[in-house]
């Protein structure tokens, strides 16, 4: 019986293992084909000032097309292009889009920032400062009308190499924010180090915000600890307007979630665009 068992768990493991590896072989043909035929697409969440409800931005995120034509989630795919190397292309096509299409909005009379999101593979290897550089000149977004997301372990996996660049960065005026804030493990003492503008307290804590009393305290230090430090504050996750209006109680400037708008595409966000200063003008 227990050889039966042992065989069967062999089955299952080498079973599982297949679908894994025919599931990487599968998103790893589709990234290099999308990569290719720059065909990769950036939806656009706007992010909102939470006090006058005004657009002040968007967040571009990537996504992949299957053969189906359905949208595979970057969780699927982003680590994937990590091991792969794939993630300088990856980064660099999500780049161009995301400037191309904040330098449209700008021409339609919509001056709003667009935030793209770097991974920390992306400060080795191939230079991002380089790349932004060149990206900025070729698609003719004036950089204040770009922000850089990056997580935590960025800062902390090459610190050295990581602060020249993010200094380089933030010199040419693209601004620069911590996502996923509260999740990592950067000292406070180290935050300072970096020329940061932003910090964006993690979904998480917002989700369980008012439910646990918790993650209610840490959303509220980690506003203070912004306000302390002069940084922007932007929460992210927001889906219930209780949310909404306990962070714009605590002082959170800025935030985004489904509540607010889900990442769209690029017309439906000049849609977004439009009407607001429509509404707007009305008001003047
Ligand atoms: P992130 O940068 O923290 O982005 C926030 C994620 O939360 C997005 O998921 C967004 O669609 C989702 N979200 C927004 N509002 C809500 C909400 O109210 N509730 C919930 N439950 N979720 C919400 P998405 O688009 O699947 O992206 C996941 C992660 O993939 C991103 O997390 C980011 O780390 C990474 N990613 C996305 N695009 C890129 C990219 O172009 N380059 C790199 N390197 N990473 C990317
Ligand atoms: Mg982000
Ligand atoms: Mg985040
Ligand atoms: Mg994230």
């Amino acid at each position: 019986k227990a050889k039966q068992e042992g065989a069967n768990s062999y089955y299952y493991f080498s079973n599982d293992l297949q679908v894994e590896m025919t599931k990487r072989l599968k998103v790893g043909n589709c990234l290099r084909n999308a990569l290719d035929n720059n065909d990769l697409v950036v939806l656009y969440q706007p992010k909102y000032d939470l006090v006058t409800n005004d657009v002040i931005g968007a967040e571009g995120l990537v996504r992949l097309k299957d053969d189906t034509g359905e949208f595979i989630s970057p969780l699927n795919f982003i680590e994937y292009a990590e091991e792969s190397g794939l993630i300088y292309r990856l980064g660099e096509q999500v780049l161009e889009q995301s400037c191309i299409d904040a330098k449209k909005w700008l021409d339609a009379g919509y001056p709003k920032k667009v935030a793209v999101n770097i991974s920390a593979k992306q400060f080795t290897g191939i230079s991002l400062v380089d790349t932004v550089a060149s990206i900025l000149e070729k698609t003719k977004l004036p950089s204040r009308y770009l922000e850089l997301e990056v997580t935590e372990s960025a800062l902390i996996d090459n610190f050295e190499q990581t602060i020249k660049q993010l200094q380089a960065i933030a010199d040419m005026g693209v601004s620069l924010a911590l996502d996923d804030f509260g999740t990592g493990y950067s000292s406070l003492s180290y935050l300072r180090l970096f020329p940061l503008d932003v910090l964006k307290i993690d979904q998480s804590f917002v989700r369980d915000m008012i439910s646990d009393s918790q993650s209610l305290d840490i959303v509220t230090a980690i506003i203070d600890l912004a306000n302390s430090l002069s940084l922007q504050i932007v929460a992210e996750g927001i889906e219930t307007s209780q949310q909404r209006d306990k962070l714009q109680s605590l002082g959170c400037a800025i935030g985004q979630g489904y509540l607010l708008g889900k990442p769209m595409p690029f017309l439906e966000m000049m849609d977004v665009l439009t009407q607001a200063k429509n509404k707007g003008n009305i008001c003047t």
